[in-house]
């Protein structure tokens, strides 16, 4: 009786979601909560996105579409590929799925099997060691610390590789660092993957475009790497699009065949309205990605004059994505009494905890990222939010003693 599959038990809970939901019940108590846990953008979907959406609900978008996704929307998809990426891709390569959280697991659960390594430098995104796990395969952890700004070399890489690695998940620009590897970092690290041809890299370019140093880099653009790349990306981030849960692949067709069979018995094709939407996205005026861009690169500099402007926060500056990643160790062995209550902090969850409690601020403690000396904490607020939570936060850790 009420016994859990091994598989199950072996899962953890996703830490940027179960730290949105406590902030969200504390703000239902009606403590004034500042938000700075999950990652998602702050602004309303553009409105020629959403006029897209409401015509394809007039025009009877409510049946089953293709699992793969609508052909409208793939070929999107393809031409945003060439327009953007001078990539070529054809819509066979694609499937579109329920966000690219779906995305990258379909292609986990696809091609790790018992057994088989991924290797995922760290700090990584919450959810990529979990879906290894559930495929029954093991994550190999390269660290990559802040005084690297959090980038694995080609050597730690080839010293990572063994015979049973399987995959490579990159992640840039980063969740949760920011950390962008360049695209000469990118040829560095092709150089060893070119000495292993069965390994395929997952790569995954959801924050392709919040990036602050130039035109974004991917690996698949590198002679030779695409026939084993899968290119993840979707309309989440670029669009301020999280709730319509539109995510893509772009690669080999074995790969889109195997997902595509694997998401059949899964969910079938995602949100038929969500994909005209996406598909409008991805084809209409561009202007707006460029103005949220700014809006987070405004924040950016922001958070990080007011992370270095507190004690005990050493920190790297991002150039992508809409997270701070400051390392914040020296508060560890620390300890503060407030409201008759004593806070002992030992780590980096007792500290994003204190900051919630005494602060009224959340963020994410580093170990879900696989770095326990940082704490995450996202941007993609006003920034009169990111003013008064860097307040707040210091007048809190002011208190440690
Ligand atoms: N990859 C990374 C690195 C992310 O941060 C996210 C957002 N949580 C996703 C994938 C999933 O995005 P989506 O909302 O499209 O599922
Ligand atoms: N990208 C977000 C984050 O990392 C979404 C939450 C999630 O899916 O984990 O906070």
């Amino acid at each position: 009786m009420n016994t859990l599959s091994a598989r199950l038990n072996r899962l953890e809970p996703s830490a940027t979601l179960a730290m949105s939901q406590k902030s969200s019940e504390l703000k239902a108590q009606g403590i004034d909560i500042i938000n700075l846990s999950v990652g998602e953008p702050d602004f309303n979907t553009p409105d020629a996105i959403k006029a897209a959406a409401h015509k394809a609900i007039d025009d009877n978008y409510s049946r089953y579409s293709p699992v793969p996704g609508y052909p409208v929307l793939r070929q999107a998809i393809v031409d945003k590929l060439k327009r953007e990426n001078d990539l070529d891709y054809s819509p066979a390569q694609i499937l579109c799925s329920n966000g690219a959280k779906q995305s990258v697991c379909n292609v986990i659960m696809a091609i790790v099997g018992e057994g088989d390594e991924v290797i995922i430098p760290a700090p990584y995104w919450v959810s990529y060691t979990q879906m290894v796990k559930l495929a029954d395969g093991t994550p190999v952890i390269v660290p990559a610390g802040i005084d690297q700004h959090f980038k694995i070399t080609p050597a730690q890489l080839e010293a990572a590789i063994t015979p049973k690695t399987r995959a490579f998940i990159l992640c840039s620009p980063s969740n949760p660092t920011g950390a962008v590897y360049s695209k000469a970092e990118l040829e560095a690290l092709a150089e060893v993957f070119k000495k292993h041809p069965d390994i395929i890299i997952l790569s995954d370019e959801i924050y392709e475009h919040i990036n602050y140093v130039g035109t974004h880099a991917s690996i698949a653009q590198i002679e030779g790497m695409k026939d084993r790349t899968v290119i993840i990306n979707g309309v989440s981030k670029a669009y301020a699009m999280t709730g319509w849960r539109i995510g893509f692949i772009a690669a080999p067709e074995w790969i889109v065949k195997a997902c595509n069979k694997l998401q059949g018995q899964y969910t079938s094709g995602p949100c038929s309205v969500s994909q005209i939407a996406a598909a409008a996205a991805f084809s209409g005026d561009q202007h707006c990605v460029e103005d949220m861009r700014l809006a987070f690169e405004r924040r950016k500099k922001l958070i990080v004059q007011l992370c270095r402007e507190t004690p005990g926060f050493e920190v790297s500056e991002p150039d992508g994505a809409f997270y701070v990643f400051p390392k914040v160790s020296s508060y560890y062995s620390k300890s503060a009494e407030f409201s008759n209550i004593k806070y002992q902090i030992s780590n980096n969850m007792d500290l994003a905890m204190y900051l919630l409690n005494v602060g009224h601020v959340a963020t994410v403690g580093g170990q879900a990222f696989g770095d326990p000396d940082c704490i995450r904490m996202s941007y993609a607020t006003s920034d009169d939010n990111i003013v008064e939570a860097m307040r707040r936060i210091r007048q809190a850790l002011a208190l440690l003693k």
